[in-house]
């Protein structure tokens, strides 16, 4: 048997003897003694290819003679040891160890420290291996760490090893309290408006019909003609005191084209005004063809609470799993105040005053809460005004 494969080569046959193999061939087939003939005179590269075939081929013997005889790259060592957490060939990982492999870099085709990997593959003997040298605070890129991930499979016993060793792992509220905290700079406060069931008359604050100037009639669409609908007025001057200084006195009204239904701001298809508190106003009656949602009074504002801004927060300073949670911080539905719930892009207009942004949100209109009209496919309507200009306001909406 020996002497098969020269035998077939006397006869032309292409089958290689251990003997004529390269390093990386010998590796790949399991040849431990050739590899050993083979090693003093390879290259630190060809050392470190060799290592990372014999655990793709899961030749255990073969990769442990390679990683004791050492002078092998530094990366090399790094991959073949997620290797050997991918291919699941643990007898390999004391030797790596012993060889210098650094058992914190994520450097190993899958962006995550051995630690995390292992634990999310179940590998429990690696795990207990690489226990007790390593950083367990380490995260990938979905920012979990050792025990999150292996908590996220199911990894019971791997989770008590890590538990044992005094890995941690933050509870979704640690997480969302010092995200807050991070983002506390940026924080404002935010009103929801209370709903009343019983009409309401004159300037009071309410959904459903408007009140109007005594000398002017229905506004109607710049563009199709149609009556507009009535969505929203808001008496700026009995909001809570907070929000009064930011945004001013006078009555607030959202007239918007249901047929035409424009999303950008400063369209013909909708009015968007602050009436004079000076100025009389009467309620309206409807028009004919006009479209009216049924009225919701407004009877006060929920008491403040701190809202976050979204998709337009620094989170520079946050963890990967502390940007997850940033969305969770602002405040869905209709709201006076705080941060838009961007569904698309932040996306403040520019002030007709002198084209810097407007940036103050007044009034946030969600689909389906206050008014019962769907923004597209359930979006969300803001009205916004320009910080230096308090009579430039402007309404926008958005959907995904
Ligand atoms: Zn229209
Ligand atoms: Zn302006």
């Amino acid at each position: 048997m020996a002497h098969e494969p020269l035998r077939l080569r006397e006869r032309g046959a292409e089958v290689l003897g251990p003997e004529e193999l390269n390093l990386d061939q010998a590796a790949r087939r399991g040849f431990v003694t050739r590899v050993r003939d083979l090693l003093p005179a390879a290259t630190p590269q060809e050392r470190g290819d060799a290592l990372v075939s014999a655990v793709q081929k899961e030749n255990g013997a073969v990769a442990r003679a390679i990683a004791e005889y050492g002078g092998i790259e530094d990366h090399k060592l790094v991959l073949a040891l997620g290797q050997c957490i991918a291919f699941d060939v643990p007898e390999v990982v004391p030797s790596l160890i012993a060889a210098g492999v650094d058992r914190d870099s994520p450097e190993n085709h899958y962006d995550a420290p051995p630690i995390v990997l292992a634990a999310d593959r179940g590998r429990v003997s690696i795990v207990r291996d690489l226990l007790a040298g390593v950083d367990l605070q380490r995260r990938d890129k979905r920012g979990r760490n050792a025990i999150a991930a292996a908590r996220d499979r199911g990894q019971t016993e791997i989770v008590r090893m890590l538990q044992a060793a005094g890995a941690t792992a933050r509870t979704p509220a640690a997480i969302a309290k010092a995200t807050r905290q991070k983002l506390a700079a940026g924080a404002r406060s935010t009103w929801a408006p209370q709903l009343g069931g019983t009409a309401a008359t004159g300037d009071a604050s309410r959904f459903g019909l408007p009140s109007l100037r005594s000398n002017e009639g229905w506004p109607a669409c710049g563009d199709c003609r149609a009556p507009l609908t009535f969505f929203v007025q808001v008496d700026l001057s009995r909001t809570p005191k907070a929000a009064r200084e930011v945004f001013g006195v006078g009555l607030l009204q959202l007239f918007h084209c249901t047929a035409c239904n424009p999303s950008h701001p400063f369209s013909s298809g909708h009015r968007v005004r602050i009436v004079d508190p000076a100025d009389a106003v009467t309620d309206a009656t409807k028009p004919k063809g006009a479209h009216v949602l049924p009225e919701r009074p407004i009877t006060g504002w929920a008491r403040a609470v701190k809202d976050y801004p979204c998709r337009e927060a620094d989170e520079s300073a946050l963890l990967p799993e502390e940007r997850a949670v940033v969305f969770t911080l602002n405040r869905q539905g209709d709201k006076l105040g705080g941060w838009p719930n961007w569904v698309q892009d932040p996306d403040y207009p520019r002030c007709p005053h002198g084209g810097h942004r407007m940036t103050q949100p007044v009034l946030q209109i969600d689909s389906h809460h206050g008014v019962a009209h769907m923004w597209g496919d359930n979006g969300v309507g803001f009205i916004v005004q320009c910080p230096q200009h308090r009579d430039a306001v402007t309404f926008l909406w958005q959907c995904a």
